[in-house]
């Protein structure tokens, strides 16, 4: 495939595109060790745009090595003082929006994204992530423990864990990027961060900004690779003491087994099929909206979107009518254009699966509403946005996380139903009603099973909030306080007075 070089970016992101494939391990770009190349392709075009070095467990090793040395005692990333660390990290939070536009046209090219929304979502929310962390090196406390020993004195120490690991998806690579290395630094840890193949751009950039910056090498390493290969070689490398996965179920289950051999830290942040449950007294404009919205961004391709949807039978067939209006009112095209709100999927694979479960469904009895027109005669990886009616709790398409525009919608009748058939299915990530009755508000998130649970909205979170999954949409919690946690070993010091 040839290489294309978009015509309407700037010049430092054309510049970043037309680097030599690289890897970056201890301060330095390297070309990896067996000399693969990854093509980088912009999936609105289908166009080859960029290439990375893929790296393989030799490079890993290497990347491990680096950052055990960054953390060696009296390394100069272990001098930093707890205000040291906190103000790299501000510092690291500050280059994201320094480069704000260009990171933005990044995603953009690298993960099909739109650009409002790489922006003022990818974009932002990464750079406030770092700028929350930066708070924490200063606040990390042990206690004093009143134990019943008299004369004796105990405290506890919160230490960092040492090398951690982070394997991340490919729909968001500069936030999830973010979501790992924030906490591991704010933790005093060292990171080597594989990258998901398909999106390498803006985590080496990142790496290199943060090390130009004064972040000492060896601190943060990106080795975009496989996951058989590179990704397991992190995994069961015996200096990696934390390992946090974002990724698909299937592989965080994998990952799980693998780390278990070595009793080795693992967060899990998986997939999901959320429930999203409108009754009948809500605000239907807002329900339909926020659904939609929730929904159809980034295609689909977000781990919490709402694409289970539970609609009160008073009120099922005006959403149904509603929300596939909304669809073919979307704007779809490349990311980049002005007025584009929907691009595409990240890859021809991607885009097969995705018809798969719609021609399925269709196959099973489901009504399919197509929602707006393709862009002409595009190379890219565009499906339309899709609204699925009729359909039953046992088909496919409801069970099954399908990762791209595609909502199914089940009409229900009573409160505990719904609940009960909400909670029903292997993931427990995200959930949410659109109510105007507090009992019912009350009553139904009480008895929901998902790590986040929205009321009269849908998608938004927060640096300090914590994020993750009930079930099989994992265990731990990125982001907030409890994060942290992941990053630190407690010590208990017993000192006995003489
Ligand atoms: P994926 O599981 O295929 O890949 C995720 C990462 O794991 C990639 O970097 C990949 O190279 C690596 N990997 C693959 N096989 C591996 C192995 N055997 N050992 C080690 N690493 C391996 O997922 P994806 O297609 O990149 O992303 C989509 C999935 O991610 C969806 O299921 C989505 O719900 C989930 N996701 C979850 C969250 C969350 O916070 N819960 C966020 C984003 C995406």
């Amino acid at each position: 495939m040839t290489m294309t070089t978009p015509s309407h970016v700037s010049p430092r992101v054309r510049e970043r595109l037309a680097a030599p494939p690289h890897l970056f391990i201890d301060g330095t770009a390297v070309s990896g060790v067996s000399g693969e190349v990854l093509s980088v392709t912009d999936p609105a075009t289908g166009s080859r745009i960029a290439t990375a070095a893929c790296a393989g467990p030799a490079d890993v090793a290497l990347a491990v090595a680096a950052a055990e040395r960054a953390f060696a005692d009296d390394s100069p990333w272990r001098r930093f003082s707890p205000l040291d660390r906190g103000r790299m990290l501000y510092r690291i939070g500050e280059l994201i929006y320094e480069h704000a536009d260009e990171f933005a046209e990044l995603e953009v090219l690298d993960a099909g994204k739109v650009r409002q929304a790489a922006r003022t979502i990818d974009v932002e929310f990464a750079a406030r992530v770092f700028h929350y962390f930066a708070g924490w090196p200063t606040k990390i406390e042990g206690a004093t423990i009143p134990v019943s020993h008299p004369g004796i004195h105990v405290r506890t120490e919160r230490e960092p864990v040492g090398v951690t690991g982070a394997i991340t998806a490919w729909n968001f690579p500069l936030l999830l990027f973010a979501w790992k290395v924030a906490p591991a630094l704010a933790a005093g840890c060292t990171v080597v961060l594989k990258c998901s193949e398909e999106t390498p751009l803006s985590a080496l950039w990142l790496a290199e900004l943060a090390t130009e910056a004064g972040l000492p090498p060896g601190v943060i390493n990106v080795v975009p690779g496989r996951g058989p290969e590179a990704g397991e070689a992190l995994v069961t490398h015996p200096g990696v003491r934390k390992l946090s996965f974002t990724g698909s179920t299937q592989v965080g289950k994998r990952i799980a087994r693998l780390a278990a051999d070595q009793v080795k830290r693992v967060t899990l942040e998986l997939g999901g099929k959320s429930a999203n449950i409108v009754f009948a007294d809500a605000d239907l404009d807002a329900a339909v909206a926020g659904s939609a919205g929730g929904m159809f961004w980034h295609s689909g391709q977000t781990c919490s979107a709402p694409s289970r949807l539970y609609v009160h039978r008073d009120v099922h067939d005006e959403v149904v009518e509603r929300l596939a209006a909304a669809a073919a009112d979307l704007r779809i095209g490349h990311g980049l254009d002005e007025g584009v709100d929907f691009g595409p999927l990240v890859n021809e694979r991607q885009l097969d699966r995705v018809r798969g479960y719609v021609e399925r469904a269709a196959h099973d009895g489901a009504t399919v509403h197509q929602g707006a027109e393709l862009p002409e005669n595009t190379a890219g990886f565009f499906h339309r946005p899709t609204v699925l009616a009729g359909v039953r709790d046992d088909m496919e398409c409801v069970r099954e996380e399908i990762f791209g525009p595609v909502v199914v919608v089940l009409p229900f009748s009573e409160a505990d139903e719904v609940a009960h058939r909400a909670n029903a299915g292997d993931y427990g990530l995200a959930a949410g009603i659109w109510t105007s009755d507090v009992n019912t508000e009350h009553r139904v998130t009480r008895k929901l099973r998902a790590g986040t649970v929205y009321v009269n909205g849908w998608g938004l979170t927060d640096p300090a909030a914590p994020f993750g999954g009930f079930a099989q949409s994992g265990y731990g919690r990125d982001l907030g306080p409890e994060s942290l946690d992941g990053y630190l070993e407690t010590k208990a010091v017993w000192t006995m007075h003489g």
